[in-house]
């Protein structure tokens, strides 16, 4: 039996100057082994095969590898958002049935983070309702805000398109108005936010932010998106530690997401991928590193990308994510379900010593 101790190592917490405290479980790395099951539309000919699948053998008596394998999570979530015009709409609505057809042919819950915008319109309302029908228990809905302001400074936003935060009365507005829209024309309570655009760090230090979105019902957002001067992308590890997710002071959860996002298909000139094969191979190698750290993965994806116009119509990003899972034994969870993972594996009695 060997334990490669060498190959793993832990994390304690760490308090944040500012604020919370991020809790990330115990790393580690695993070896080699192929992977014949995988593949994907995407796959390039002359690319290696994905080689990460464990030699059971290896770890079968050791509990400390089993508790990290099962760690290692995909949690999907997408920005339900274009509104402006009907054929925004329409491309929205030809994302989220690809999405939820493919969540369905894989058996893998989701989030939508709900722009309350969107809601407005009741033909997109009475489609959508009959998607999430559909996808039943595998879809969880949340709030992306009423109309995708930013919540604070973004440093690459005011450089670029100089574009302010609002108000501490604006942003309550913002989260009252989706949290009712979600009520009254999907019939849910939520009690998460994604918010538009994201920031390094998310949302530490901003004491006041964080205790008006409890007090409006949140009880985790997800806002640490970028990585340094709020840019993309958002890195797996940060300054030695993985980035999971934090609880803030006021028990908020922050539930971090990673990469560069989907949307970044469109800059071709500052993201490391310009087609759909590329970004598909950038997501795949992503997804090695993040499992075999034995870690939480939550790209940031939207609906529009797979709409017949837009960038990926054949969803092969969102399938290259459900098919590694699938073929990894990686867990795939909603942004809910992750939540009330992180509530148990934080307990006090799971705690590291
Ligand atoms: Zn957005």
């Amino acid at each position: 039996m060997r334990f490669l101790a060498e190959h793993y190592r832990e994390e304690k917490s760490k308090k944040f100057d500012t604020a919370g405290e991020h809790t990330s479980g115990m790393l580690a790395s695993l070896g080699r082994i192929s992977d014949p099951a995988f593949s994907s539309l995407c796959e390039i000919a002359d690319s290696p095969p994905v080689n990460i699948l464990v030699e059971k053998a290896d770890f079968i008596n050791s509990s400390s590898t089993l508790n990290f394998m099962k760690n290692s999570i995909l949690v999907m979530g997408y920005d339900v958002e274009r509104y402006m015009t009907p054929e925004d709409r329409m491309s929205s609505l030809q994302g989220v049935k690809k999405i939820i057809a493919l969540h369905r042919a894989y058996n893998v819950p989701f989030t939508f983070f709900m722009l309350g915008k969107l809601l407005e319109h009741d033909d997109y309302v009475a489609e959508l309702k009959k998607e999430l029908a559909l996808a039943g228990n595998l879809a969880d809905v949340q709030q992306h805000t009423y109309s995708h302001p930013l919540l604070k400074v973004n440093a690459r936003y005011m450089r670029e398109k100089n574009r302010q935060p609002i108000s501490l009365p604006e942003i309550d507005m913002e989260i009252k108005k989706a949290n009712q829209l979600i009520k009254d024309k999907l019939g849910v309570k939520v009690f998460g936010l994604k918010t538009p655009i994201g920031f390094h760090k998310g949302l530490q230090g901003e004491k006041a932010i964080l205790d008006l979105l409890k007090k409006n019902g949140m009880r985790f957002v997800s806002s640490d998106l970028v990585g340094k001067g709020d840019q993309p992308p958002a890195l797996l590890e940060e300054e030695g530690l993985l980035r999971q997710h934090y609880v803030y002071e006021n028990g908020l959860t922050e539930i971090p997401t990673h990469g560069w996002h989907d949307t970044h298909i469109l800059l071709k000139n500052m993201s490391p991928y310009k087609n759909v094969k590329e970004a598909c191979d950038y997501y795949r190698g992503e997804l090695v590193k993040a499992h075999s750290k034995g870690m939480m993965y939550a790209p940031n994806l939207h609906p529009f990308v797979y709409s017949d116009r837009d960038h990926d119509p054949q969803a092969s990003i969102v399938e290259t994510f459900l098919s590694f899972a699938k073929a990894n034994k990686m867990q795939v969870m909603s942004y809910a379900g992750y939540l009330e993972h992180t509530k148990r594996i934080d307990s006090p009695a799971n705690q590291l010593s």
